[in-house]
């Protein structure tokens, strides 16, 4: 009908994994967390005052921020943002520090949603290509923009760039740098020590993934205090409702929880990464908790995703330079583990 902007002509938009209703799937295909939230967190959903909807929310998540704050070692609230899962914050970090028209840093390949929100901001994204094995190339490291989003570990490779290279680029880097911890619940270290190091740095985390909350949009931030109140004022007017920071208090409050579950996940992981590597795929270690497991024989990794799906397992599969050869799968509990590696090896008449 032509009413839509110019700018967003050329945007496609962000294709998610599928989320198929129902049925017997084996879901492996959006790095969600097989295993339930803390019981905590269903008790205090269950029992919310009706009252706390009828009324609007905290609109500055105070409780959970200051949680977050305390258990991550900063001083305090104004440390630390919360929002409608991380991908609001990702949004929000382009609306507050970027320019239309500037430039993005991102390595590629990487999570597929930074490209979507630059064109929709009206940003460039300059992608730098990892190197052969998924390293951070040198010329990630002199590439001035307004903002570099440093995801680590990286999805969809499951790769780190270690703590050094991470602090040089925030370091030398002229913009903000966001450091995407989406998956360091999965990993042997991470950044939130960078804040109180580097005035440019925001480090985010979700909710979705090792706290087993996808279904509730939780994601978080933490920075600078002067980063912080920027970001404040880009944010919507009540951006967390009443159901995702009562969920995200009583998570805080069992973070034993969440740890327990993310060490279920890795010696999963492991174990789903040794079954792949037997079947003749090769596959990284990963710091994550997915596998992105390349496969050049015949037939092609899309004929196994495909065949997958028909017998009712669904891994991701993307049809994007340097990732067409692969799949990548999210560890999920050891009988979903198992019945993706039969899936597999039925396939391949293995
Ligand atoms: N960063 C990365 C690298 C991700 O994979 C995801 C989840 N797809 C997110 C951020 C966003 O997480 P959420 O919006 O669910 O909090």
């Amino acid at each position: 009908m032509g009413y839509e902007r110019e700018l967003l002509r050329n945007v496609k938009g962000y294709v998610p994994g599928e989320q198929p209703e129902g049925g017997r799937i084996i879901k492996l295909n959006t790095n969600e967390n097989p295993y339930p939230p803390s019981p905590k967190v269903i008790e205090t959903l269950r029992n919310l005052d009706p009252g706390a909807l009828r009324r609007y929310p905290d609109p500055m998540s105070a409780r959970l921020r200051a949680l977050v704050a305390e258990r991550h070692g900063f001083a305090g609230p104004e440390w630390i943002i919360a929002g409608n899962g991380m991908d609001e914050l990702l949004a929000m970090a382009l609306r507050t520090f970027v320019d239309p028209g500037a430039d993005v840093l991102a390595m590629y390949p990487t999570y597929s949603l930074y490209e979507v929100l630059c064109k929709l901001h009206g940003a460039a994204i300059r992608y730098v290509e990892l190197d052969e094995d998924f390293g951070l190339p040198k010329a990630f490291f002199n590439t001035p923009a307004e903002l570099c989003f440093l995801t680590r570990p990286n999805a969809p490779t499951g790769l780190s760039c270690t703590r050094d290279e991470a602090a040089r680029l925030c370091e030398g880097f002229p913009g903000v740098v966001v450091i995407d911890e989406a998956y360091a619940d999965f990993a042997d270290d991470h950044c939130m020590d960078f804040p109180q190091r580097f005035p440019n740095v925001l480090v985010m985390r979700t909710f979705s993934k090792s706290f087993s909350l996808a279904g509730m949009r939780i994601g978080i931030a933490a920075g600078h205090p002067e980063l912080i109140a920027s970001l404040l004022k880009t944010k919507d007017s009540y951006n967390m409702d009443a159901c995702s920071q009562a969920a995200g208090i009583a998570a805080m409050e069992d973070y034993a929880h969440m740890e327990a579950n993310a060490a279920r996940v890795k010696a999963s992981r492991e174990q789903l990464r040794a079954g792949l590597l037997e079947i003749g795929f090769s596959v990284a270690p990963s710091q994550s908790n997915f596998l992105l497991a390349r496969w050049d024989g015949q037939p092609p990794a899309k004929t196994l995703f495909e065949g997958l799906r028909e017998k009712g397992v669904l891994v991701r599969f993307f049809d994007t330079p340097r990732l067409d050869n692969a799949l990548r799968i999210t560890v999920g509990a050891e009988n979903e583990c198992d019945a993706l590696l039969d899936g597999l090896r039925a396939l391949l008449g293995k």
